[in-house]
């Protein structure tokens, strides 16, 4: 059952009589467990409907709409499904106590992979999950794989019962589903040889693996520091090697990089930024594969559009990661533009200083940055440090930052977003 949380106007929902609150129980007589089999249950021109309303009432419609009018419900989020592993690294156990709730959910989610691009362990299917995955042809899928050795695997998950998951990903190859995977780089444990062999096993399984990248472990203070460590800058040198080993490969047998190294990998061995060309259609740039390239390439393609900006002074806040990358970004943007861009680099105050990603900064350490900055015209928040509901990880809302900052102040995705429109004079 999953149940309509709002029914827009005009639409066939409304017109059906389903309200807020309306329960959809099943189509053609299955019944529905979240958004997926709403979706591909009602993809067709005809269907029957079953559903009940808030007094109880049961109603069967016999629907017929033309293919591809949406019905018009919104509908309650899915139940977040659990992980069952307990990664050394995972961030969510790295969290300090008082956040919100659920920044302690510990996701490991198939439907959110194929969605949003999270990634996914596939540790936790059931049965009837691989059999949805299948016969809804999720894909492609993202996965985390981080070795392809099982005993290796297992260790790094610290989950003695997870699968095998090269046999998981020729079970859903057979049936068309395809793969982004990721490699998270713990030194001494998955680096080195077992890098090698599992770049080669991922290689060598074919085109059902779209790519792969290798990400360095991230740590907050509060992980456990005695267990895992972040890797140097020389074992992120050697990781880049095998990255352009393996690429080279991919290149000269199937035309295709392949292989790519997040930016932090780059950052921390201290090697340059590959160019743009590599990253072939920046797959998994919101992993933080190719960032710093694909917004070079934003702010070429619309800079005829970012006209008004001669002589402003714009402040962008960001996390210590991109502070050494972000100059890259703003002097083209600077030179297309006209304005004086002042890169501010804000220390996480609530994780600690080893947690530089921009998306988790606290709301108060970017309040602190900017409440006396009444020098500048407009200050860039990254637009990740904010949820849907208005608020950062530290639970400040987003409207009484607003208040507190004497300029105006835009969350931006990729500067281009909020910069075709100027600031009021
Ligand atoms: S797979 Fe590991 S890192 Fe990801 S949520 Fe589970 S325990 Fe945490």
């Amino acid at each position: 059952m999953i149940r309509v949380t709002a029914v827009h106007d005009d639409s066939i929902a409304a017109e059906l009589g389903l309200r807020e609150g309306t329960q959809l129980l099943s189509v053609n007589g299955r019944e529905l467990e979240d958004f997926l089999d709403w979706e591909f249950l009602t993809a067709e021109e005809a269907f029957l409907l079953h559903v009940r309303q808030p007094d109880g009432e049961e109603i069967e419609f016999d629907i017929e709409r033309p293919l591809g009018e949406a019905i018009g419900v919104e509908l309650e989020p899915a139940r977040i499904r659990r992980c069952a592993n307990r990664c050394d690294f995972c961030f969510v156990d790295g969290l300090p106590d008082g956040l919100r709730d659920v920044l302690y959910i510990r996701d490991d989610d198939y439907r959110l992979s194929f969605r949003y691009g999270n990634f996914a362990t596939l540790t936790n299917l059931k049965p009837h999950d691989v059999q949805r995955i299948i016969e809804y042809r999720l894909s492609p899928l993202y996965v985390s794989v981080h070795a392809t050795d099982p005993t290796v695997r297992r260790y790094l998950l610290r989950n003695p019962t997870a699968p095998d998951v090269l046999s998981q990903l020729g079970e859903f190859a057979e049936h068309g589903i395809e793969f982004h995977t990721q490699i998270v780089m713990s030194p001494g444990v998955n680096d080195g040889e077992v890098l090698r062999q599992t770049l080669g096993d991922l290689y060598r399984f074919g085109p059902a693996i779209i790519g792969c990248s290798v990400v360095p472990v991230g740590l907050t203070e509060y992980s456990k520091h005695h267990l895992v460590r972040e890797p140097t800058a020389e074992e992120c040198r050697a990781a880049i090697q095998l990255i352009d080993e393996q690429a080279r490969v991919a290149r000269a047998e199937r035309g295709i990089n392949w292989a790519f190294g997040a930016d932090e990998l780059y950052v921390r061995a201290g090697v340059e930024l590959p160019q743009a060309e590599i990253y072939d259609g920046f797959d998994q740039v919101e992993n933080g594969v190719g960032s710093v390239r694909w917004l070079q390439q934003r702010i070429d393609t619309v800079a005829g559009e970012l006209r008004g900006w001669a002589g402003k002074r714009i402040a962008v806040v960001t996390g210590t990661a991109m502070g050494h990358l972000m100059p890259m970004v703003l002097e083209p943007l600077a030179r297309t533009t006209g304005a004086e861009f002042e890169l501010i680099p804000v220390v996480n105050t609530l994780f600690g200083s080893r947690v530089t990603t921009a998306g988790l900064l606290p709301g108060q350490a970017m309040q602190q940055a900017l409440r006396d900055r009444r020098d500048l015209d407009l200050a860039l928040l990254p637009g990740e440090s904010v949820n849907d509901d208005g608020f950062f990880i530290d639970n400040m809302s987003l409207a009484t930052l607003l208040q507190s900052i004497p300029i105006e102040v835009r969350l931006s995705k990729d500067f281009t977003d909020v910069l075709q429109v100027p600031v009021a004079a």
